[in-house]
């Protein structure tokens, strides 16, 4: 995909957030890999006023122009997940709901349902707390993101990647009704979670049809 096309990709699930379960007002952010870096959504501009030329480009040493927009405020952990997942090429970030309310408990999510698998291990993992925007955050999410493609973030909300912007946006739907799902079920009780070889099941029919 040319630049121009990603920027206007970015600007669309950047609206879609809005519009959808994900993310209210300016909350969460989005980014694709891009060249010797990626493009990501402006600092402190509404989505639906964004424009493709708003779109912020940034290195992956942390370098960007200094132009009318900066770069979201969270950049890094987007800098710092391209790093560490060489296969990532879109990344969304967001406060929605559910995920966010199970991450101000410190809760993980089980596999109280074999969906879980679809972030790519038997659990989806709570980041530690850091402030917002530090490199001690991107530590935190890249060890929660230990072989999984999504966690939640502790008092904060919830990232996924994906290879593609469609995939990483679907992820993120993904968590967010897992963690509905799973408050439902804490407030009937305490629910039944899969076995470690239930998962293994699951996780391996998972990886098989994604080869296919
Ligand atoms: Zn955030």
């Amino acid at each position: 995909m040319n630049e121009f096309s990603l920027r206007k990709n970015i600007i669309k699930y950047s609206k879609l957030l809005n519009q959808t379960n994900l993310s209210p007002l300016r909350s969460g952010n989005i980014s694709a890999r891009y060249k010797d870096g990626f493009l990501i959504t402006p600092s402190g501009v509404k989505y639906k006023n964004l424009k493709p030329k708003d779109i912020v480009f940034v290195n992956l040493k942390g370098i960007f122009k200094k132009g009318k927009n900066k770069p979201s405020s969270e950049w890094k952990l987007h800098k710092d997940i391209y790093l560490d997942k060489i296969n990532s090429k879109a990344i969304v970030h967001c406060h929605s709901k559910h995920a966010l309310i199970l991450s101000c408990f410190k809760k993980k999510i089980p596999p109280f349902h074999y969906m879980v698998a679809v972030a790519g291990g038997e659990d989806i993992k709570c980041a530690k707390y850091a402030t917002y925007g530090t490199s001690e955050l991107s530590k935190n999410i890249i060890k929660a993101l230990n072989e999984r493609s999504a966690c939640l973030i502790e008092n904060h909300g919830q990232v996924s990647f994906s290879n593609s912007l469609p995939e990483a946006f679907e992820l993120a739907q993904e968590v967010e009704y897992l963690s509905e799902q799973y408050l439902g079920c804490l407030r009937t009780g305490k629910p039944k979670i899969l076995s470690k070889s239930q998962m293994q099941k699951v996780l391996l029919k998972v990886k098989n049809y994604k080869q296919d």
